[in-house]
Formats: C-alpha cells, sequence, structure tokens
C-alpha cells in the first residue's frame, strides 16, 4: 500500500485505527498459504478468489494449524474451482476426512458446482451475491468479499469479535454485545484496503490481542484502546455462562472377514453425513444408539470405548466385533456397505470418530 492511501484513511476520523493496523500488518502479516502478502499485493498480484473461499470455509470453527495442510493437499489436487466441481464426491469427502464440521465438505462440493456451472468458474464479488451460494453464510460473504475483491466489508470472527470488544470497551455480554459489535467494526473498515485491513484484524486477535494475556505492550492500537485504558481488556467480551453438552451413547460395529472390514456410506444428511463410516447403531445428537447390531450372531463388545465432542454433545462409543467365516450374507447385504482391505483403513477416508474406532477395533481384534 502506498503512503498517500494511508493518509487518506488518517483523515477519515475512526482512520486512525486503521492506518496504525495496516501500518503494522505491512510488516507482520502472517505468512499463510492462502494468503497474498502487502508486498506482492504491492507488486500487482491480486488474491485467487477460489483460494480465498476455500481457505474460508476449512478455517470455520477450526484453527489455521489444522487447515494448513487440507489447504494445501486440495488445492495441489484441485487447483481451480472447475477442478474441485469435477471431482467424484467421495474423494472430496474424503480428502475432507479429519477437519470435521462435515456439512462444510457437502456444502463446499455443492458451492463449487454452482461456481463453475451457474457462474462460469467465477465468484459472484458481493456480500450479497456471495450470500447466494451454499455454505456461504454473513462472515464467509463479507471475508470473500473483502479479501477477494476489496469490497469495505464488516468482517467479523471471533478474533476481531474480541480486539473490537476490547477496543471499545463493550461489556454487554455476548450474543448481546453483537449487533453493537459489528457497527463499530463498520466504522473502522477503511475503503482502502480492505481485505488487508480484515486480514490485520484478524492476525492482531491471533497473535497479540489474544484470550488470556493479550500483548498490550506490542499491540499498534494501544493508544485508542479503552479497555487497555480502563484495566479491562482481559475480562472482554463477556462471554455467557456455558451450557453442559448432553451424554449419549452409541455403538459402532467391526465387521471382519478375509482380511476385509465392511463400511458403510452415512446418509447424505445429518451427522457425518456423506462419509464412509463403520456401521453402528443409530446414535444421534438427540438420542443414544440402540445398541441393536446390524447382523445376528456371535459379537464380542470389547473393553474400550471411543469419546468424541461434537458442537452439541459427547459421545461415548463403544466397539462390538465381529469376524468370520460365518456371516449372515443377506444381512451384510443390506447394510449396502463395501468390503475394505483393513491393511488400506487409512486410505478410505474416516472421519475422526471411526478412524480411532478403526484403530481401537484394529488392536483389539
Ligand atoms: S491494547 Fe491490548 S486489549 Fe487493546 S486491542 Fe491491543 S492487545 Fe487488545
Amino acid at each position: 500500500m502506498s503512503v498517500e492511501c494511508r493518509d487518506d484513511i488518517v483523515e477519515t476520523g475512526t482512520g486512525a485505527i486503521a492506518a496504525a493496523l495496516l501500518e503494522h500488518y505491512d510488516m507482520h502479516a502472517r505468512d499463510l498459504p492462502w494468503r497474498v502478502s502487502p508486498a506482492t499485493r504491492r507488486a500487482g498480484v491480486t488474491p485467487d478468489p477460489y483460494r480465498v473461499w476455500l481457505s474460508e470455509v476449512m478455517l470455520q470453527q477450526t484453527t489455521v494449524a489444522a487447515v494448513t495442510g487440507y489447504f494445501e493437499r486440495f488445492t495441489t489436487r484441485w487447483p481451480t474451482v472447475e477442478a474441485l466441481a469435477a471431482a467424484p464426491q467421495e474423494d472430496v469427502l474424503a480428502a475432507w476426512a479429519g477437519l470435521g464440521y462435515y456439512a462444510r465438505a457437502r456444502n463446499l462440493i455443492a458451492c463449487a458446482n454452482v461456481v463453475a456451472n451457474e457462474h462460469g468458474g467465477r465468484f459472484p464479488e458481493t456480500e450479497a451475491g456471495l450470500r447466494g451460494l451454499p455454505g456461504i453464510g454473513d462472515y464467509t460473504a463479507a471475508a470473500i468479499a473483502a479479501i477477494a475483491f476489496d469490497q469495505p466489508a464488516a468482517v467479523v470472527d471471533a478474533n476481531v469479535e474480541r480486539v473490537v470488544a476490547r477496543l471499545f470497551a463493550i461489556t454487554t455480554p455476548l450474543p448481546a454485545a453483537r449487533p453493537e459489535i459489528r457497527k463499530r467494526t463498520a466504522e473502522i473498515t477503511p475503503r482502502e484496503l480492505p481485505g488487508d485491513f480484515a486480514q490485520a484484524m484478524m492476525d492482531l486477535g491471533a497473535t497479540i490481542c489474544t484470550v488470556r494475556n493479550p500483548s498490550c505492550l506490542l499491540c499498534p492500537l494501544a493508544p485508542h484502546c479503552e479497555a487497555r485504558a480502563q484495566g479491562i481488556a482481559e475480562s472482554l467480551p463477556v462471554k455467557p455462562p456455558k451450557k453442559a453438552k448432553p451424554q449419549r451413547t452409541g455403538t459402532a460395529f467391526w465387521i471382519e472377514q478375509d482380511g476385509q472390514v465392511m463400511l458403510v456410506q452415512r446418509p447424505g444428511k445429518g451427522m457425518l453425513g456423506g462419509m464412509r463410516a463403520l456401521p453402528d447403531d443409530g446414535w444421534v445428537a438427540g438420542r443414544d444408539g440402540s445398541g441393536q447390531p446390524p447382523i445376528t450372531g456371535q459379537w464380542r463388545v470389547i473393553d474400550a470405548a471411543v469419546t468424541h465432542v461434537f458442537t452439541h454433545f459427547s459421545l461415548e462409543l463403544a466397539l462390538a466385533l465381529y469376524r468370520g467365516p460365518q456371516i449372515d450374507k443377506v444381512a451384510i447385504e443390506n447394510l449396502n456397505g463395501i468390503w475394505w482391505p483393513v491393511e488400506r483403513i487409512a486410505e478410505a477416508g474416516l472421519p475422526t470418530l471411526f478412524a480411532r474406532a478403526a484403530s481401537v477395533a484394529i488392536q483389539h481384534r
């Protein structure tokens, strides 16, 4: 960015905050595989909307550290939105395995198809246009509009929420504080370089204005920060009391014959929808599993369960093993699954819960 641009920002009142932050970003921007650095941007390179979109979907409720490897694998294998749209769904779901929140992967496929087939491979450039695509809500639309298309959108993720609540000492508890946080974010978002500003705010929240022990001495916004002045930074934003998560139980079934294990594809909608998995007893967020195995016979319940925490509940998954050779062929056909070589189970694209269950079953078979 040129110095002239930054001077323009300073003249717009609340622009002093943007100017200080952008100057800091120029020197300290995190090096992320989906990001165009300030220096590269000045050299005339613009962000690729496909990479911005993919990274923003992957980063929803997921850390940068967890996303980086997935992002690099996806963009190597499917370098354009058209390539992703043309990929078999099971390949994309398998490549997503382990990243969690699997509805995102199904929406990713749907969105790639809409962009490739209905928009000629080009993402809409406005927040409203982006919100019309599958899996893109208010936050993601604002982030893509700002970062990929330099639209002055107010981008508020959890990091930005924390920074803004502290900058303006907003003591209203969440979620009631969100409209004010959004309004304040819009007020300090500059017309020049709104994409860099959004990324600079995210960086500040991730590296300096952290949940605990914010590094106010290193912060470029310290002279503007109300919470720092009042000595209340660490108490903001005020969080609502946490609700206890319901505890559910269920059972997964390991059916093995001739070195192969039976895997099924979960229904397209619902928990882990569309993913390959071990057969189970129908547990869902609102109900325990029935405990009923999918075929009758000699089952061995092993003395080790897998626990997993989902967004709205915790699950304790028991494991029952059944090894051939006398397996009810009709019942197996009704499962509509596939036999998968046990020695290649790591390539099945199982979501984390079932990958851990498979690992425990292999140890106990
Ligand atoms: S001064 Fe401290 S509390 Fe305020 S924005 Fe900077 S790091 Fe956060």
